[in-house]
């Protein structure tokens, strides 16, 4: 079993950093960090824990008993308050430090002081208590896991990811080959770039016309575990834009039909298929929140508020893509592709403005939806009625499909989630990167501004993060129960 994944905000590690290594003395450091737990455990899927830092305290002299350039000692008495907190807020304990001598493991005295800091917890909070202990030696963070019932064995974790404006992936696990369909990407970005692709859980939400070749790029580019959901059912009008499907699978669900040529392609990605839509199905969720990336590719606007909420919550890069096009009729009645963009947003948990505040979902789209989605007649009528009558504006003309455009725009957003791990893009300063619109008609790219929201709730601040679901899915009664924690 690949280990569980711990993820820390750019702003955690900054702050981890500047005291770990600030001791006036150059002694050695600890400090708390508070983990919120996402474990799910999904039918035919590795089980997946995910410990997402949510706060961190600096353990300043009151904790410090003593300390030297090779060990410090803890006032123990400390403890007590953290593991209630633990406890009253639902978090997992974890505990930092680092190794000033340089030393690039866990010692013999880190084996003791995490048992006994792990019987204290036990003792309070009962034996399925975690203790994430965390070791940072020449800027590199290693990790491992005990937990309560077997406080003296420890667990290999799969990685620990810090996120800013870009991916730091540590501790991975490393091979001595690379794979052959691997190696030409290799010559481009290293060996590590492979690796930490394959440490890396990744869901695509909605496989059309940008979905379906996400998927298939993503698997080619060497993804370790890619979920795929998407409810549809494949139709002949999707062919001339979609990748992987040939004609036996009209018809079939387009999820279960890509998995079956992903796996055909003889690449190492575990592919997991869900052909359920996101706001009907709990397994979707849980399998999303499961996930270190996610790709939007629907084109619904409230499955896009669902991804836009997921990324706040469960600590996740977001990248979503979709088109904008109109077709007007020239002077002699026929079609005229007047705009035809194809835009990728790439949002953070600390960098770039969320789908709501780049205006990818607004309230009037989502009113919209839902308006025609309940009334489906309503699409019979004329624009000006609908807009006097019902408030729906823009909200009925089917924007065009057109295969090259969906493609590439589906390329660049792959190619945004190796730009995050391995940063070779050397952005306009006029340019956006969380916010990227290629313009097919007049070749060129721009950004869009995005509102400026400080208080918006998703990215604004890491309150959805800190505060966690409580009950329900994202928060949402519709959505289901959360299922209790598995140890
Ligand atoms: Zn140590
Ligand atoms: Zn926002």
């Amino acid at each position: 079993m690949r280990g569980p994944r711990i993820t820390l905000l750019g702003s955690h590690a900054k702050r981890l950093k500047d005291w770990l290594l600030g001791h006036p003395d150059s002694h050695e450091r600890g400090a708390i960090i508070l983990f919120r737990r996402i474990s799910r455990s999904i039918k035919n899927l590795e089980r997946s824990d995910r410990f997402l830092a949510v706060d961190i305290i600096e353990m300043n002299k009151d904790w410090v008993l003593e300390s030297s350039k090779t060990h410090f000692k803890i006032n123990m008495r400390k403890f007590p308050k953290i593991y209630f907190r633990c406890e009253q807020e639902g978090l997992e304990l974890g505990f930092v430090h680092n190794h000033p001598s340089g030393i690039n493991e866990f010692s013999v005295r880190d084996d003791v002081n995490e048992q006994n800091i792990l019987h204290g917890l036990s003792r309070c909070n009962g034996i399925n208590s975690f203790l994430i202990s965390m070791i940072l030696v020449d800027e590199n963070w290693l990790a491992r896991i005990r937990h309560g019932k077997d406080p003296e064995r420890f667990q290999k974790i799969r990685h620990v990811s810090v996120l800013s404006d870009k991916i730091e992936i540590y501790g991975f696990e490393t091979h001595d080959e690379t794979q052959e369909s691997l190696k030409r990407q290799e010559v481009a970005f290293g060996k590590p770039f492979n690796e930490k692709l394959q440490s890396l859980r990744v869901a695509v939400v909605g496989l059309g016309g940008t979905g379906s070749p996400t998927a298939t790029m993503l698997a080619r580019t060497g993804i370790g575990e890619l979920i795929i959901i998407d409810g549809d059912a494949l139709d002949k009008t999707n062919m001339n834009r979609v990748h992987g499907y040939t004609e036996n699978d009209i018809g079939k669900k387009k999820a279960e039909a890509l998995a079956h040529y992903i796996n055909s392609l003889g690449l190492n990605v575990i592919v997991y298929p869900i052909p359920e839509y996101l706001g009907e199905s709990s397994l979707s969720i849980d399998a999303l929140s499961s996930a270190d990336v996610v790709f939007g590719c629907t084109d619904d606007v409230q499955g896009r508020d669902y991804l836009n909420q997921a990324y706040s919550y469960y600590s996740q890069v977001l990248i979503d893509s979709g088109m904008a096009g109109n077709v007007e009729e020239n002077v002699e009645g026929n079609p005229e592709l007047r705009s035809q963009k194809g835009r990728v947003s790439c949002i953070l948990p600390e960098s770039g403005a969320c789908l709501r505040c780049q205006r990818v979902i607004t309230d009037q789209k989502l009113y919209n939806e839902t308006t025609l989605k309940e009334n489906p007649e309503l699409l019979e009528l004329d624009s000006k009625v609908l807009e006097e009558e019902y408030y729906i504006i823009g909200g009925t003309v089917q924007s065009p499909g057109i295969g090259p455009f969906t493609s590439i725009t589906a390329n660049n957003a792959v190619a945004t989630l190796m730009n995050l791990i391995n940063c070779f893009r050397k952005v306009p300063s006029d340019l956006r990167q969380d916010n990227i619109w290629i313009d097919f008609i007049h070749l060129h790219i721009h950004s869009n501004m995005p509102v400026q929201d400080k208080d918006c709730l998703y990215c604004g601040s890491n309150i959805l993060l800190e505060k966690g679901e409580q009950t329900y899915r994202l928060g949402i009664p519709q959505l289901g129960k959360i299922p209790q924690n598995v140890s």
